[in-house]
């Protein structure tokens, strides 16, 4: 069957095999033909060599952890054959930690987690794959041309989950959101509060192209400004830039109260000149709180399908720029200027 490939380490090495073995019995009882496989940044880390770990003992790794398929079988009934279907990305480490014990595999202390198509573990990128029934997660059946979203929707209703958690130290009435950067996972982040009811801005540094039109269809304002030109004090901000004169400003423009939750993962290595004694200040007696918030564990997959299925099934389609067939593979991995989402389609 076919697969997309990597050599984790080198750059380049991209290759799409037809030869590649069935996945056997160990990786999960549950079968699935693959639908799609979405591409997002930390695809192209690892297909520019600066990510990713094969499996022990092989030098390839499969890529691909934004999956879809449809079930073929399942030994415990509890998925029928047909079912729209996502595979969990993270496993937990076999230590385990005191978290990935008790399923929060999001939130493992040891770092020896496994994830699908990232570390150690094959990804979706093949015409058939296998998970265990817990780690397969049910779509609703409208969503076959956009259900590979799920993972990404995922990593924002764990955010959203830590935000309201958070947010009930104390009495709880947000009605303003920043949600700063219209890729994928910011897009995703505005989505899930419009569905909160509150009142949503996204930030960018875009003018033209799909992102506006996305984000006023979420009847959201957008704005391409400076953060430290809008007009108000977000009660919530999801950073989603990782860019780090926004991450500071965000930090600073945050309402009393306010929490930020940084999604954005910065390249490091370029130091900025900043007032840390100022946002120090501004964070204690605004009583702000700031954290970091990565990957998803089994709950907030399910709150993500739950988003998914209760979202606009047009909107979600129009945050997939390109379908790439896979026999076309190279051309899903080479960004596009307006591209919000690509997928690498194996339906196709
Ligand atoms: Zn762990």
């Amino acid at each position: 069957m076919r697969a997309v490939t990597v050599t984790p380490g080198v750059a380049d090495s991209l290759e799409l095999v037809d030869d590649h073995p069935e996945p056997v019995a160990e990786e999960g009882g549950v079968l699935v033909q693959a639908l799609a496989v979405g591409v997002c940044g930390t695809d192209h880390e690892i297909v520019a060599g600066e990510y990713g770990e094969a499996p022990p003992g092989r030098s390839r790794l499969v890529i691909g952890h934004e999956s879809l398929g449809r079930v073929m079988e399942d030994p415990t009934g509890s998925l029928q054959p047909g079912d729209l279907v996502a595979g969990i990305v993270r496993y937990p480490d076999p230590v385990p930690c005191p978290n990935c014990a008790v399923g929060e595999w999001d939130m493992c202390r040891n770092g020896q987690y496994t994830e699908h198509g990232i570390k150690a573990l094959d990804g979706f990128a093949r015409d058939r794959w296998r998970v265990p029934p817990r780690f397969a997660v049910r779509l609703d059946p409208a969503l076959a041309q956009v259900g590979m979203l799920l993972e990404p929707t995922s990593v924002v209703a764990k955010a959203w989950d830590h935000i309201e958690r958070i947010g009930h130290r104390a009495e709880w009435q947000p009605r303003s959101v920043l949600v700063t950067g219209a890729g994928p996972i910011g897009l995703l982040a505005a989505l899930l509060a419009s569905q909160r009811g509150l009142s949503v801005h996204v930030l960018d540094r875009a003018t033209s192209g799909p992102k506006p039109e996305l984000v006023h269809a979420l009847g959201a304002t957008y704005h391409s400004v400076q953060v430290n030109d809008l007009d108000f004090e977000p009660d919530v901000v999801l950073e989603c830039t990782g860019a780090p004169k926004v991450v500071l400003d965000v930090m600073c423009k945050a309402a009393p109260t306010g929490i930020v939750c940084l999604t954005g993962v910065s390249s490091g290595g370029r130091s900025i000149d900043f007032d840390a004694g100022a946002l120090n200040r501004a964070l204690v007696l605004e009583n702000n709180v700031v954290f970091g918030s990565v990957n998803a564990n089994r709950r907030h997959w399910d709150l993500a399908a739950e988003a998914l299925a209760r979202a606009d099934q047009y909107w979600l389609s129009s945050l997939i720029s390109r379908r790439v067939p896979a026999s076309r593979f190279r051309d899903a991995y080479v960004p596009g200027p307006d591209d919000i989402k690509v997928v690498l389609d194996f339906a196709a």
